[in-house]
């Protein structure tokens, strides 16, 4: 890169550089020289005598000034020392003229007028940059104003006059520079869109020899594929054709099969190679025409005739509409041929069964049309002209109806077009398209250069060894050449598409693809193997798979209707079928379509060409991870029930154990017999009213039950005692909550039951006992059972009283709420407490029934 001061060197440089500044300046000089020694003459005449010789001088030294700069000038080499020489001239004139004011009096003196002819010089002599011409004009300034200021005290000059003039002379200046400054801005301008326009022009030139370069590999690139593709592809076909042809030997029906396979994608592969090639050179201006006179009327029928098998295979009707008369046509028959097959294999690919298809010759003065027309499902207007575009089709997609490569049109149209004649497309979207071609009569018309007069011109022997080097000979291994056109038009049967009833091998394998000849190749490759279903679209797929339940699916990414992805999308999407393993099958790579398959939910991919060794370890290795699935699946489930068998086990075991346990404390005191029973069931009651869930109302049950499992700790006779207890017994038994909880927390699962057993013997206004907890601090498990427990005690007989009512325990309760009990848990048990009694009354008839026994 250029520094940014050579940049604006270069600039400047380049801002002059039109002006020829060199030999301007040397006129300058000369001009300036001539004016200045002229100007003798007027000394003689205008100046007092006796400064006359003074004056000569000091125009003599100018002169040699002049002279010394007009030498310096011939050293110079820039722009801008041009600029400075002549700023330097203009000094020099100026000192002079100042110096011969200053003898003359100042303002007063007609020699003023010399600065004038220099301010205007300078304006018109050089294009000088504002700053230059800036400095001209201070300097001009200058020489009037101090020769007059130095002449003021001698009164040869009063400063009326001098302020007069200043006014005139500083306005000339103003003007003088405005004028140098906008002339200095425009030509700066200029000159950047100058210098914008010749860079875009480089870069233009540049990016056009690469577009050449870029042109000429692609010609080479034809040129290559030529050679490198279309030989190795007849070196197939050449032989396939003697196989075929039963010259190697008897084939089986299978063998024959596959060889046909093999021909026709054969054939299909050097159409499409042909059709390149031949579009290329048509581009390329290199297509020469062998021209003959053909009469179009009859040229015709046998083309019909061609495609009338596969007319017939669709149910389409053909027809041909021509004058009486031949009509004559001078053309090139092999490349008029093909825009003639193009347009009627295009006419019979998106026409549907029961159609028609009519071609029309009609001749007018100079020229004959051509008309294919057919009832097919027509073009859309934005589409009718790039259709003839190269690789346009109106359905692009991947999942469209019909195979194609877009280039038939554009190669028909490049045809018709080299023939000085015209192809248009007018349609109507659902009844039909038609595709007119107008060709001129006689042969005027045709450029000279795509005439090929070789045959006419060259000796025989050497035409023989053009035509053998020049490229395989399609016609050498296609017979029949027309077949060649039609060959991506014909439709193949997959027999054999349902699987035997009988089963044969282990595993059954859905394969679908769009292409019978796929199919075919598949099942060649994999009956040996698997047993097999043949299905040519998604959607019949999707419905063999609901009917049976194959092993693995084998689809086809691009096809009409239900594409890959999509059936993939179903079979994931559909909880019955997902289970079932999917390969996509693809001829594009490339990891967004593959992104895009795995999003489908696709379990593998495979791309064409395939390989059937690696085909075959795919599904192999898929089907055997599926397999595994199941089995471990089963496992698993076998695994999960006994593993909830268990945990039910444990938990009924716990529960047993766990109420053993109460009633063994509830045996050991012969007064609270099933009162931890009684608690739980009273508790439980009043967390049903308050809202408790099965879990909670499960956790509360449990430390209900076990809300005295302390109590083991304390001896029978302690329990059991009918008179007071001492502080140190009472000590005792109050320790059984405590005692409780450490029998309960090593248990994890009990952990939050330990904390309610703990709490139970808490009161409400903090004076319970152990950890004196307060209102909501205490568990509300334990809020609960203390009422439950409290409402039991009073009721039931003890060794220090006598069990009291059930209306008396209630009023207690209601007495001690808030200061024992929780107000809420109270009232709660106030609005069920109804129901203990019956409750407490068939306790105890159960029991005073058992002691009567
Ligand atoms: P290809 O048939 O190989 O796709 P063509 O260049 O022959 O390529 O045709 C380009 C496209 O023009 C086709 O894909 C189709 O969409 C449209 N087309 C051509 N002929 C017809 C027709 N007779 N009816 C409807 N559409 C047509």
């Amino acid at each position: 890169m250029t520094k940014p001061r050579d940049r604006d060197f270069a600039f400047e440089e380049r801002l002059y550089q039109d002006y020829a500044l060199k030999s301007r300046t040397r006129l300058i000089i000369l001009l300036s020289a001539l004016l200045y020694a002229l100007f003798i003459i007027l000394d003689a005449v205008h100046a007092p005598k006796e400064l006359f010789h003074l004056f000569l001088y000091i125009r003599l030294g100018v002169l040699a000034a002049h002279l010394f700069l007009f030498l310096l000038l011939g050293r110079m080499t820039t722009n801008r020392a041009y600029a400075q020489i002549v700023i330097a001239v203009g000094f020099f004139d100026v000192l002079g003229i100042a110096v011969m004011i200053y003898f003359l009096g100042g303002f007063v003196s007609a020699y003023v007028q010399g600065l004038s002819i220099i301010i205007m010089g300078s304006v018109i002599a050089l294009p000088l940059s504002f700053r230059d011409s800036s400095l001209v004009f201070s300097v001009i300034w200058a020489s009037y104003v101090i020769p007059s200021l130095l002449n003021l005290p001698s009164g040869k000059t009063s400063w009326r006059n001098v302020i007069t003039n200043l006014f005139f002379l500083t306005s000339l200046l103003i003007i003088g520079s405005m004028g140098s400054y906008f002339m200095d801005k425009l030509r700066r301008r200029e000159l950047r869109g100058r210098i914008q326009l010749e860079e875009t022009t480089a870069e233009l030139q540049e990016s056009n020899v690469k577009l050449k370069s870029l042109d000429e590999l692609k010609t080479q690139f034809f040129a290559n594929v030529n050679h490198e593709l279309r030989t190795p592809l007849t070196l197939v076909l050449a032989p396939l054709k003697a196989i075929l042809e039963g010259k190697m030997g008897r084939l089986t029906p299978s063998l024959k099969d596959a060889m046909e396979t093999m021909q026709r994608n054969g054939y299909k592969l050097l159409k499409l190679i042909n059709n390149l090639l031949d579009l290329n050179k048509l581009e390329e201006g290199k297509m020469r025409l062998k021209l003959k006179s053909v009469d179009i009327v009859e040229f015709i029928p046998p083309l019909l005739a061609s495609v009338k098998p596969l007319a017939d295979q669709k149910q389409i009707h053909l027809y041909y509409q021509h004058p009486p008369n031949s009509v004559d046509l001078t053309l090139d028959p092999d490349q008029f041929e093909k825009v003639v097959f193009n347009l009627l294999s295009n006419a019979l690919k998106f026409t549907n069964k029961g159609g028609k298809i009519t071609i029309y010759i009609e001749e007018r003065d100079n020229t004959v049309t051509m008309t294919v027309e057919d009832t097919g499902i027509g073009i859309p207007t934005n589409m009718l002209e790039a259709i003839f575009d190269r690789f346009s089709q109106v359905d692009g997609s991947k999942s469209r109806a019909q195979e194609g490569t877009g280039i038939g049109l554009a190669l028909a149209r490049e045809i018709v077009l080299v023939h000085k004649g015209a192809i248009r497309a007018e349609s109507e979207l659902g009844r039909g398209s038609r595709f007119i071609v107008e060709m001129r009569k006689g042969e005027e018309h045709f450029d000279d250069e795509v005439l090929d007069r070789r045959t006419e011109d060259l000796p025989i022997g050497l035409r023989r060894r053009l035509t053998d080097t020049e490229e395989p000979r399609v016609q050498d291994i296609v017979t029949d050449f027309r077949r060649l056109q039609l060959v991506d038009l014909e439709k193949v049967d997959i027999e054999g598409g349902q699987v035997d009833e009988a089963k044969i091998h282990d595993a059954l394998i859905l394969c679908i693809d769009d292409n019978p000849e796929v199919l075919k190749l598949m099942k060649m490759l994999l009956s040996d193997e698997f047993d097999l279903e043949l299905t040519t679209s998604g959607e019949k797929g999707l419905a063999f798979l609901r009917k049976k339940n194959p092993d693995l699916v084998l689809c086809d990414v691009m096809m009409p209707g239900m594409d890959g992805h999509a059936f993939s999308r179903a079979v994931k999407g559909d909880e019955a079928l997902k289970h079932i393993p999917i390969i996509l099958v693809t001829a594009r790579t490339g990891a967004e379509m593959l992104a895009e398959g795995i999003e489908a939910g696709a379990d593998d991919y495979i791309s064409k060409p395939f390989d059937s060794t690696e085909l075959k370890a795919r599904i192999r290795a898929l089907l055997r991870m599926r397999q595994m699935e199941s089995e471990l699946a089963l496992v698993n489930r076998n695994l999960r029930m006994r593993t909830s068998d268990l945990v039910d086990q444990q938990k009924s075991l716990f529960l047993s154990t766990v109420k053993s346990l109460a009633s063994a404390i509830d045996a050991k005191d012969e007064y609270t017999r099933h009162h931890s029973t009684r608690v739980t069931e009273f508790s439980l009651k009043i967390a049903a009213k308050m809202g408790f869930s099965e879990k909670e109302l499960g956790d509360l049950e449990l430390a209900a039950l076990l809300h005295d499992v302390g109590k083991i700790a304390v001896p029978e006779s302690i329990l059991n005692k009918p008179g007071k207890l001492t502080d140190a017994e009472f000590k005792l038994i109050k320790e059984h909550s405590t005692r409780g909880e450490s029998i309960l927390s090593p248990v994890i699962e009990l952990k939050e039951i330990s904390r309610v057993v703990r709490a139970h013997h808490e009161r409400y206004d903090g004076a319970g006992y152990p950890d004196k907890l307060k209102g909501r601090e205490i568990p509300l498990g334990a809020r609960i059972m203390a009422i439950a427990d409290t409402y039991d005690s009073i009721t039931s007989e003890r060794p220090y009283r006598k069990a009291s009512s059930h209306r008396y325990a209630v009023k207690e309760i209601i007495g001690c709420s808030g200061a024992q009990f929780d107000p809420e848990v109270v009232q709660n048990f106030l609005e069920i407490a109804g129901t203990f009694v019956h409750d407490q009354e068939k306790d105890q008839g159960q029991e005073e029934a058992a002691k009567e026994e």
